[in-house]
Formats: C-alpha cells, structure tokens, sequence
C-alpha cells in the first residue's frame, strides 16, 4: 500500500496518546497496529482498531497498564503571533 506522498507504508505497531472529550484523562495506548509510511511517518488505522482504540480511550483510565507522568513545555512566546 501507498501513501499520499508516494512512499511505502508499513504494518507496524505504534504508541497512540488520546483523550476521550475535552476534559478526559489523556490515555496512551501502546501496540496500536497501524500502517506507517517510511517517508512521511502517516500512520494509517483499519476502521476496526479506531473503533477499539477510541473505546480505550473512552474508559479512560480503567485497567490501565500503568500511569505514566506526561512532561509539559510551553512554547516560547516569542514565536506566537496574535
Ligand atoms: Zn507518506
């Protein structure tokens, strides 16, 4: 299979970093199944892993693995533009 940008996509598994509506915990799923193109880094999913991840995501943080602590940065204001 092909990717818009012309390169070769590959089944790979990926890291995926979610939330389930505006104000839902962040939820990483890792060994996410997807297609990833080797120029461009797309990641394609099947319909069925979408509807499976977003039903993760959706539990929350239910039967989680683990927790992780996620690193915040602010962009530097210098580069933001009103
Ligand atoms: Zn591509």
């Amino acid at each position: 299979m092909r990717c818009r940008c012309g390169g070769e996509m590959h089944q790979a598994s990926v890291d995926c970093l979610d939330r389930w509506g505006k104000d839902g915990p962040y939820v990483r799923v890792t060994g996410v199944p997807a297609l990833v193109c080797e120029r461009c880094g797309e990641q394609e999913f099947s319909e069925e892993v979408v509807i499976r991840l977003q039903k993760l995501v959706r539990e929350g943080t239910d039967g989680a693995l683990r927790f992780e602590r996620l690193p915040v940065k602010g962009f530097p204001e210098a580069l933001v533009r009103e």
